[in-house]
């Protein structure tokens, strides 16, 4: 959580999704964190492009307003909160061995003053250190964000993602390269984003990894609209 101050260690904390009471160790309730912890693991269906995909829970509920309060309420605090649930599913499923953040829009980064996906992945690896975190991998370019654009836009119109095809974070191209399969640490890589939506972004990110050679790319992301 962001610094409380004078104020914040005066008032008894609140939890960020309901503003009922709870106690100083999370930000949340009992009760939102027994909901979320009921949400339903998601593994289903991934889009093109991408050999697995698993999501924390369905993009409603806690998970949605959690979500909310880290990136429209500028709680940066709660990205660990957010990247333990996703840190779990990780370590048990998808195969990349790199995570790369799905890419902010330039514009959008700068008015949100951080990076949600970047900021998770960064988390993901705190909590795991089995995992690399490439976060110079992926450009985005041109269009802002795909947020508040109907499905059918987004679907017609993905943002345009480029791979930078070097990452010095994580040491890719390594020194001899023989195949596809002789990237970052074998090669395969998990994408690393907030929400799922129609899947666009991440196959279009997808297509750029695979085009410095990195995969199979699977993905994780903390909710799923459905
Ligand atoms: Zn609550």
């Amino acid at each position: 959580m962001p610094p409380l101050g004078l104020a914040g260690l005066l008032t008894p904390p609140m939890c960020v999704v309901c503003r009922s009471g709870c106690g100083r160790a999370l930000p949340l309730c009992a009760d939102c964190v027994g909901e979320l912890n009921l949400a339903p693991v998601i593994r289903k269906s991934p889009p093109p492009g991408i050999s697995e995909v698993v999501s924390c829970a369905p993009h409603e509920g806690v998970a949605r307003a959690l979500l909310a309060a880290f990136k429209f309420r500028g709680l940066t605090g709660l990205a660990p909160l957010i990247a333990g649930y996703m840190a779990d599913l990780v370590g048990s499923g998808p195969c990349g061995q790199i995570l790369v953040p799905v890419p902010a829009a330039p514009g959008r980064k700068r008015w949100r003053g951080f990076d949600p996906a970047g900021e998770l992945a960064r988390e993901i690896v705190r909590a795991d250190s089995g995992f690399t975190l490439a976060d110079d991998l992926l450009v985005r370019r041109g269009r802002g964000s795909q947020r508040g654009r109907r499905r059918e836009a987004r679907l017609a119109a993905p943002p345009s993602i480029e791979s930078t095809g070097v990452s010095p974070a994580c040491g890719f191209p390594p020194p001899a390269v023989s195949g596809p399969s002789a990237g970052c640490r074998g090669g395969t890589a998990t994408l690393v984003d907030d929400v799922l939506t129609t899947g666009g972004t991440l196959t279009a990110c997808a297509g750029a990894l695979a085009g410095a050679g990195i995969g199979p790319v699977s993905a994780v992301t903390f909710t799923r609209r459905l």
